[in-house]
Order: C-alpha cells, then sequence, then structure tokens
C-alpha cells in the first residue's frame, strides 16, 4: 500500500505519517527529514537545499525528485510519503517511478496549523513567525492544487485534522483498512 500525506505545513503531517508507518508496517519516507538531515551533515545535497529550507521556500523540483526516486525505489511497493509531491512537476514525476494509492488530506484552518507551528517545542530553525507563513504562502500557492488533481483522479480521502494527533491517527487508519481491505 503505497499512501502519500497532503497537507499544509504543521497539520500533523509528520506525526500522523509516524504512526501510520508503525500500525502498517511500512516506512515513513518525510523529504523534509531528509532534507534536515542533509543540512546537518553537509552533504552537496545539503549544501544546495539549505537556503531554501531555511527560508521556508520550496527546494527546486528536481533536485527534491532526485533525492526521493531512489527512496522510493527501494521503498518497492508499501510506505508512507510524507512532504512529496509538493507541486504538480513533483505529481507528475512521481508517477513515473511509484504507483500511489492512497493520498491522504489532512487540512485544518490556517490559523490553527499556525498556534500549532508555534506551540512546537523542538524550535526547527524554520519555525519562526515570517517563515511560518512563508511555508504557508509556498503551500497555497504551489500545493494545494494537488487537492484537486488527486479527488479527480479517485485517490484522494479528506482527514478532518482539528482533531488532536489521536483523532487524526483513527480517521487515517479507518479509510486505509477500509479502502484497503
Ligand atoms: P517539512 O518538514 O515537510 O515541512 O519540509 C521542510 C522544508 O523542506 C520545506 O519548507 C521545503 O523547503 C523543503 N521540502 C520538503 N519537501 C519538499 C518538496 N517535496 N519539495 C520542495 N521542497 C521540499
Amino acid at each position: 500500500m503505497n499512501v502519500v500525506l497532503l497537507g499544509p505545513p504543521g497539520v500533523g503531517k509528520g506525526t500522523a505519517a509516524a504512526r501510520l508507518a508503525e500500525r502498517f508496517h511500512l516506512p515513513h519516507i518525510s523529504t523534509g527529514d531528509v532534507f534536515r538531515k542533509h543540512i546537518a551533515e553537509k552533504t552537496a545535497l545539503g549544501v544546495k537545499a539549505r537556503d531554501y529550507v531555511d527560508s521556508g521556500i520550496l527546494v527546486p523540483d528536481d533536485l527534491v525528485t532526485d533525492m526521493v526516486r531512489p527512496e522510493l525505489v527501494k521503498a518497492g511497493s508499501g510506505f508512507i510519503l510524507d512532504g512529496y509531491p509538493r507541486t504538480l512537476a513533483q505529481a507528475k514525476a512521481l508517477k513515473d517511478f511509484a504507483r500511489i494509492d492512497f493520498v491522504l488530506n489532512l487540512s485544518a484552518p490556517i490559523k490553527t496549523v499556525v498556534e500549532r507551528i508555534k506551540g512546537r517545542g523542538a524550535g526547527r530553525a524554520d519555525d519562526n513567525p515570517e517563515i511560518i507563513m512563508q511555508r504557508i504562502r509556498e503551500y497555497e500557492e504551489k500545493t494545494s492544487p494537488l487537492i484537486d488533481l488527486y479527488r479527480n483522479e479517485g485517490m484522494l480521502f479528506d482527514i478532518d485534522s482539528t482533531q488532536d494527533v489521536e483523532g487524526v491517527v483513527q480517521q487515517c487508519i479507518a479509510v486505509l483498512e477500509e479502502k484497503n481491505g
């Protein structure tokens, strides 16, 4: 089962993805986590991605796709993908190297997600108010068109993410169990 989690920053994709990966025994692939690891280790990719990530701007499509393609090929059939695709170009590229079965669209009002990010204790470099708004603008402009794309393909399921993590995870599990049999 190949699952994509879609949603604005702060909606809880990362936490939900980790829980679903555990529940269904699938690898959790988070492009944000992979970038942060590369940046911390100062790899060539990390050096290229750093300024984008720090300023809350999407990393260029080719760079992200080149990074994620081998991960998905390695995972084969079965993954929880969190943070990819985030643009129409990425969605198009993804079609050529992986099959997607379900897209879970985690949604909550912008006000709610901003408050949640501000409440995160970990202190990610891109969790300051100005950068949060930039990340949300990127989401609205470049990522939100994917909702209609996947809805029209019949693979999108809406998850009410105004609920707490447990509620969100349970909704996701219910959809996946029902659809995947
Ligand atoms: P996240 O942890 O998912 O919020 O991602 C953190 C940052 O990594 C984003 O603000 C982007 O700069 C970058 N990033 C992660 N995934 C992608 C993607 N699919 N396309 C472009 N940039 C990405």
